[in-house]
């Protein structure tokens, strides 16, 4: 089977799909809160980095046990290397997000007095922090209407031809440009919720799908004689 598809929707279609994910999967709630349930822009931002590369049960462990240390800007300074690298330990890549943890800080109280900018251009600036982390942070700290694009984002969009990347990043600047205003707002629930529950990653449900009959991947699998 094939895993992305070249080609890209016609901007009509892009609607339909749209139209119909939102009937079919639900949007932002007043329950959305910001990544891994944290309560503040900072802590968002420190969350979604230790959640590169990690589970989300490992991730949770590690995000836990740094914040019960300190969970402002300088009091994670104030912890040396080796006390945030055990914490943060269940994550993986331990010693190179202490370093980014450190430098994020650092920048962080430098050039923003300790608060985090609201803006992808002032996020992204910051050590450790990449398209996905700035738009996830954008949308559910700030309320912003941006479609974060994570592994699940990714992979639907590519199927069903919404929008074409190799990377998350790409994919969000192709998302970003081909999306219609109305549908940013809740389009990262939609295409996330879809993801999990019927484009999952190894056994799409493509006979209960409702873009089916839109969808680039499923037309060229059904071409391949293999879906
Ligand atoms: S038809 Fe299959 S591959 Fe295409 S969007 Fe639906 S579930 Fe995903």
């Amino acid at each position: 089977m094939r895993s992305m598809t070249e080609t890209l929707l016609n901007p009509d279609d892009v609607e339909t799909v749209y139209r119909r994910l939102a009937e079919a999967m639900p949007g932002r709630t007043r329950g959305a809160k910001g990544p891994k349930g944290q309560p503040d822009a900072f802590r968002s931002c420190i969350s979604c980095m230790l959640s590169a590369q990690s589970r989300d049960a490992n991730t949770a462990a590690a995000v836990s046990a740094l914040f019960a240390l300190a969970h402002t800007p300088e009091g994670i300074l104030d912890l040396s290397d080796d006390t945030i690298a055990t914490a943060i330990r269940p994550c993986g890549l331990y010693n190179m997000k202490t370093r980014n943890i450190r430098r994020f800080c650092e920048t962080l109280l430098a050039e923003h007095g300790g608060v985090v900018p609201d803006t992808r251009k002032g996020l992204m600036a910051l050590p450790g922090i990449g398209r996905k982390c700035a738009d996830i942070v954008l949308s559910f700290t700030f309320g912003h209407d941006v479609i974060a694009v994570d592994t699940h984002v990714h992979r639907v969009c590519n199927r069903i031809g919404l929008a074409s990347g190799k990377t998350d990043a790409r994919t969000a600047q192709s998302l970003e440009e081909r999306s219609p205003d109305w549908a940013m707002r809740d389009g990262h629930f939609w295409l996330i919720q879809f993801g999990k529950r019927i484009c999952t990653a190894r056994t799409p449900r493509c006979d209960r799908c409702p873009v089916s009959d839109l969808c680039l991947w499923y037309k060229a699998s059904m071409q391949d004689g293999d879906g």
